[in-house]
């Protein structure tokens, strides 16, 4: 069994709030889809958008595996000829094999929003694909507003999905353009299609108002269509498309169809975070499948359980995605969660260890302090690390101090910071301007830091969070500090804890800093250990 994938990512995607991209950024996504075997990729809306046009261009220089580019277009407008239609026309200019026309289905969008006749809108659809297919292009055909429109006239939408056919449309898709239907009125819908029509391929494209978009596009494809469009992540115009992402994953390993393979399945939490990095769109934690807290335990209960047979809190093996199974330490769990998450850092010890112990009762004390590790991983491993007396210490303060100065009304402050540090004897003394004191203590310590470890160029803080604790009895309020850290490959949170929020910054700054040094050691030490294996 076999249904085709048809992304719209780079169309319907990017009509998504806060969402966008270069052209040079769609060729990239393109090829990246095309390498995990996505078999149709919209590229755009070349009649509504000269980007579009641009992406278009580029895409033809590159040689796909296997996916097919779709250019995305209207039926013609109803006060001309489809081949003097401009849309129509810069569809043609796209230069691609495939085209994917969307027209009306639904009686008051004809006379609402195109304000024609029910009758001039049966010619758009016919004459629109009969031109396209004289062009010798393959039309998949849009049934905007299908499963409203059968609603409201179950007729005339009918009518519509017949006249794309007759035309030579190659597959009608039916929408939910306003996705609110519910599955079982996508069923109603798609059983009136195959009653008229028996044996027509169809396909779905379900928007998620309802939360729901998933679910319809699987319950058409129970049913028979053959094509599902989505969008990775599920982005898309108000609450989003269809996710690609959950609907792959459950087509391959919940209703047996090949889809991408098991190989290409592996590579779907890589490719979703991919597009995230892109459109500068910070990921959500607990997206099905290739979210990083899917498969995140926290309960003590559920570790163990986990630690004994993962089926007890895991539907399918978080690997089959590209995810991983994470452990979460908290004051919740004990032992076995310090062992495996350990384990998960590559560090190996028994859950009767004594490091176990004293981590755990670390963690215990630095969490009545305050501290917070559950979105600190990083400074987790390194407190480990320090446990196991395996830490390193890449330079040492000697001091720092932080100006804030405002000089009028109605300027905004401006933040100076000046650091002395120690790099293997040697005294660096460094001095940098910043929005704000944590900002311009940050770039004061890695303008320091960059001429030993240039490593650091690449690493950015992406996410600043402070908190307030409440006060014990008797002592002032703490704050907590987490900050957000990447280096364009990786992502990683640390934390601070303390009375002063700027000491809590550098804090959680400088554990940023070590885990970046460290992950850099470790990352070489891996790729020696390949080299080596290699030249055995
Ligand atoms: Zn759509």
């Amino acid at each position: 069994m076999e249904v085709k994938i048809y992304d719209s990512t780079l169309r319907d995607g990017t009509q998504a709030e806060d969402f966008c991209f270069s052209a040079e950024d769609k060729v990239r996504i393109a090829l990246k889809l095309d390498d995990i075997g996505i078999h149709y990729i919209e590229g755009g809306w070349p009649g509504s958008n000269p980007k579009d046009a641009e992406f278009f261009r580029e895409i033809r220089n590159y040689q796909l595996k296997q996916a097919r580019i779709a250019a995305f277009g209207s039926t013609h407008h109803p006060g001309s000829t489809a081949a003097s239609d401009p849309n129509l026309k810069a569809l043609l200019e796209a230069n691609t094999e495939l085209v994917t026309i969307f027209g009306k289905s639904w009686t008051v969008h004809v006379k609402d929003a195109l304000r024609t006749t029910l009758d001039r809108n049966l010619d758009l659809i016919s004459e629109s694909i009969k031109f396209m297919r004289q062009q010798g292009k393959t039309v998949f055909y849009d049934a905007e507003h299908f499963f409203d429109g059968f609603n409201a006239d179950p007729q005339y939408a009918l009518a519509t999905v017949g006249k794309a056919m007759e035309a030579g449309a190659e597959c009608a898709i039916l929408c939910d353009t306003n996705g609110g239907s519910l599955p079982s009125q996508i069923q109603k819908g798609i059983n009136a299609v195959k009653e008229k029509f028996p044996g027509i391929p169809f396909g779905i494209h379900a928007h998620n108002d309802s939360d729901l978009a998933v679910a319809n596009s699987l319950t058409a494809v129970e049913m028979g269509a053959m094509q599902v469009q989505g969008t990775i992540n599920g982005v898309g115009e108000r609450c989003g498309n269809a996710d690609l992402c959950s609907i792959m994953a459950n087509l391959c390993l919940k209703m047996g169809y090949a889809c991408l393979g098991p190989e290409n399945l592996k590579r779907l939490r890589q490719v979703s975070r991919f597009i995230l990095e892109l459109a500068n769109i910070p990921s959500n934690p607990y997206q099905p499948f290739v979210g990083r807290s899917a498969f995140a335990h926290k309960g003590g209960i559920h570790i163990s359980a986990v630690e004994k047979n993962p089926k007890t809190y895991e539907h399918i093996d978080p690997g089959l995605v590209g995810n991983k199974r994470r452990i979460l330490v908290s004051d919740l769990s004990g032992r076995t969660a310090v062992k495996r998450k350990a384990e998960e850092f590559g560090l190996k010890f028994s859950k009767s260890d004594p490091v176990a112990m004293q981590v755990l009762e670390e963690l215990k004390d630095l969490e009545n302090q305050g501290f917070q590790f559950e979105a600190a991983e990083a400074s987790f491993e390194l407190l480990i690390n320090r446990t196991m007396g395996k830490s390193k210490k890449y330079f040492e303060l000697v001091s720092f101090r932080v100006i804030d100065q405002k000089l009028s009304e109605n300027k905004d402050p401006v933040a100076e910071a000046t650091i002395q540090i120690q790099v293997g004897g040697q005294l660096e003394h460094t001095a940098a301007l910043g929005n704000g004191p944590v900002n311009a203590l940050d770039k004061a310590l890695r303008k320091s830091l960059e001429k030993f470890y240039p490593e650091l160029k690449n690493m950015e803080l992406i996410d600043y969070k402070v908190r307030v604790l409440p006060s014990l009895a008797g002592t002032g309020s703490k704050v907590r500090v987490l900050i957000e850290s990447t280096d364009g490959q990786d992502q990683w949170g640390t934390v601070g804890v303390s009375h002063d929020i700027i000491e809590a910054s550098w804090q959680a700054l400088v554990d940023s800093i070590n885990y970046k040094m460290y992950k850099a050691e470790k990352d070489n030490g891996a790729e020696k250990s390949v080299e080596r294996r290699k030249t055995r």
